[in-house]
């Protein structure tokens, strides 16, 4: 058995990886204005103008780096940070240049998150005539009590604000992104947030709820006892109602968190989902292609020098096992509303997941987390519960 199979550690050399297209690309702007004290995103809240040319200097060159893997991207994410944070000309940059480096002709997607506070007409005017055509909005909360909780720096009017303003650019591929179960908020208050982003009538919205990451302001507040976590049951009811509302008005979950009408979901998304490969440019980006997966440098001052030094900012590099892949794929696939497909399944892995998963199968389905029929199986709503417990239960198939 070689170390590659072991899945131990090793430097990444391009020529392991196979020369099958890569269809997925993400950016990481890391600036943002302020840090939100929910976010473990990194990116870092005092930039000028110089680095951020820089940082767009260096991104391009970045890109030549990677220019041996045949990313053909379908897909585009730019997030962050705060994409939009960059001004305008850099971002033309960027795009252009990223253009001029990878083959942008099977694109089919390509979204920028953006921040509600400061989107102008002629900022998505640009990106859409650079060929953007999706925008996501960090709204998070329409109480500003609550945002105030999360430390978010926007006014809950500048979303529907920014909305009109994509709708005028002629975006309509929109998502808003909401947080529930945010300390002091109620079901009546998150039904507000939710009927104010439902009235603003986007194709897709996120709905997540908050999560503790360590070492975040908000997780250290709440262990000195200096706000109260919204109790799992509430927690449980916000998702519950989430579920129902949005069905009930054409928009499924299609993903435990995410709800579109249908056609209208996150492919970028989606390809993570479905175990696709995607490079990622940026500090602490992380990219997946073909069961090798890595994290760029964490830190802007070593990514940067690494690119400055030529080298690829490839770090914690990992070549999972086959059977470690089709765990992984299984744990990410059980997020998805139609759950995993046992012919698919079978094409991209190799493995038969009746038989590698024949005994959480048996249980799961016995305790009645998920359901099963001849296409494959999906979360139960009791399932949904408890998901991550249960999706915890395939990362160990049997050979
Ligand atoms: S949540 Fe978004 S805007 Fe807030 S700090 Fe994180 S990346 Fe920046």
């Amino acid at each position: 058995m070689t170390l590659v199979q072991l899945g131990i550690p090793r430097s990444l050399d391009l020529r392991d990886l196979p020369r099958a297209e890569i269809p997925g690309l993400y950016v990481h702007i890391p600036f943002c204005f302020h840090k939100c004290h929910y976010c473990d995103f990194y990116s870092i809240t005092r930039q000028t103008e110089e680095r951020m040319t820089r940082f767009i200097d260096l991104m391009l060159r970045e890109a030549e780096l990677w220019r041996d893997l045949r990313v053909k991207p379908k897909t585009i994410f730019f997030g962050g940070g705060t994409p939009s944070l960059l001004p305008l000309e850099q971002m033309r940059r960027l795009i252009e240049g990223l253009r001029n480096r990878f083959d942008f002709s099977q694109l089919n997607e390509f979204t920028v998150e953006a921040n509600p506070a400061t989107v102008s007409l002629e900022y998505c005017q640009m990106l859409r005539e650079a060929g953007v055509d999706r925008l996501s909005f960090g709204a998070q909360s329409f109480n500003p009590s609550e945002l105030s909780t999360l430390e978010r720096h926007h006014n809950p009017d500048d979303v529907p604000r920014s909305v009109e303003i994509a709708h005028r650019a002629r975006f309509t591929r929109l998502n808003v992104d909401l947080i529930y179960a945010i300390p002091g908020q109620d079901l009546a208050s998150w039904s507000q947030s939710l009927e104010r982003a439902i009235a603003l009538n986007t194709p897709h919205l996120s709905c997540y709820g908050l999560t503790y990451e360590p070492n975040t302001p908000i997780a250290v507040k709440r262990r000195l006892g200096l706000l109260q976590p919204a109790e799992e049951s509430l927690e449980l009811q916000m998702l519950h109602h989430t579920r129902d509302c949005l069905a009930q008005i054409g928009k499924p979950a299609y993903e435990i968190s995410n709800y579109a009408t249908f056609g209208e979901e996150c492919r970028h998304n989606l390809l993570y989902w479905n175990g696709s490969s995607y490079v990622a440019l940026g500090p602490s980006a992380s990219s997946h292609v073909h069961g090798t997966r890595w994290k760029n440098r964490p830190h802007l001052g070593e990514w940067e020098a690494s690119i400055t030094a030529g080298e690829r900012p490839a770090v914690d590099i990992e070549t999972l096992t086959p059977l470690q892949r089709a765990g992984e794929l299984a744990m990410l696939q059980l997020r998805l509303s139609a759950g995993l497909n046992f012919d698919a399944f079978s094409t991209q892995t190799g493995c038969d997941a009746r038989t590698i998963f024949a005994d959480q199968l048996q249980r799961l389905s016995n305790l009645q987390m998920i359901e099963i029929d001849e296409r494959g199986f999906r979360l139960t709503n009791k399932g949904l519960n408890v998901a991550d417990a249960v999706a915890s239960e395939f990362l160990a198939p049997s050979e």
